[in-house]
């Protein structure tokens, strides 16, 4: 049996309850070494065998899996963050498949989650973004012409790129051709939650210029949008221009929630406002 387990975005005990008990019961481990925390490997029993998939080919992997597969032993697939992004594990599933080796997944916190953590903001708020885009800009992997970072761009709703700290001259440029301005907020998180975290707020006209100064080239997740920094629009900027129309500008407002008005009626509270 192969368990493919989320680690968490660094943090040893952001690992899922379900995720620590499989390391703890695993005979092999197979981990991505270039981000998961080893301390995550404290879990392991002493028998454990550790394998670092950085230094691994997909056949490698495979090889390493089916070996203890026909031992009957336990294996766990441990990925950075949540193994459904950006994690290569559709094309070792599908061998999986088709060899016929059981496995599941257990789901783990992703990076740009522990990153909107880090700066304690939200993606969602009401009357300013609605919306989150996950997106890379294009590496060595291609980016389907549809949804390049420029075309993303347009939308001007919240986002979180991955795997583009290195290329952040491209990313100011494609971002600035879309509905973003110069003065739209970014953040840099790099290693969000290990204990090495570190955060860069910048705008997004000086931003790659800011990055370059920080030295961050990778392991970093780019945070963009109004979403973090707009206020509540009873706050002191409650004249500025209405939220919504004002992306790139500092002092946006967004609206309280409905779900929580007093005047608003739910399925299981009945608000002023209503009969
Ligand atoms: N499956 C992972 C993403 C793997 S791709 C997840 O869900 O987070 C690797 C990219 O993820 C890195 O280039 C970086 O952009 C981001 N990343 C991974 N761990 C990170 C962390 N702790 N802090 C910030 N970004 C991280």
């Amino acid at each position: 049996m192969v368990h493919i387990v989320g680690a968490g975005c660094g943090a040893a005990d952001l690992i899922t309850v379900r995720g620590m008990h499989l390391l703890e019961e695993a005979d092999v481990v197979i981990y991505a070494g270039s981000l998961v925390n080893p301390a995550l490997l404290d879990y392991c029993k002493e028998e454990c065998r550790i394998f670092n998939s950085a230094e691994m080919t997909l056949e490698e992997v495979l090889a390493c899996i089916d070996e203890a597969c026909e031992k009957g032993q336990t294996v766990v697939r441990l990925h950075t963050g949540d193994p459904g992004l950006y994690g290569a594990i559709q094309e070792q599933m599908d061998v999986l498949k088709k060899k016929g080796i059981p496995f599941d997944i257990t789901p783990g916190v992703s990076s740009f989650s522990g990153a909107a953590a880090a700066v304690q903001r939200e993606f969602t708020l009401p009357g300013i973004s609605q919306s989150l885009i996950l997106t890379r800009m294009e590496g060595r992997t291609p980016v389907p012409e549809r949804e390049s970072l420029k075309k993303m761009a347009e939308h001007g709703c919240s986002m979180a790129l991955f795997l583009s700290a290195g290329m952040t001259e491209a990313v100011q440029e494609a971002l600035l051709s879309g509905a973003y301005t110069e003065d739209t907020p970014v953040a840099v998180v790099y290693k969000a939650t290990w204990p090495e975290q570190r955060i860069l707020r910048c705008r997004l006209g000086n931003f790659a210029e800011e990055v370059k100064k920080a030295g961050i080239t990778k392991t970093a997740q780019i945070l963009v949008g109004d979403f973090l920094e707009a206020s509540p629009e009873d706050s002191s900027h409650a004249d500025d221009a209405k939220a919504g129309e004002t992306t790139g500008n500092q002092t946006a407002s967004y609206e309280r929630s409905k779900l929580y008005d007093p005047g608003f009626t739910t399925e299981f509270r009945k608000g002023t406002d209503t009969e």
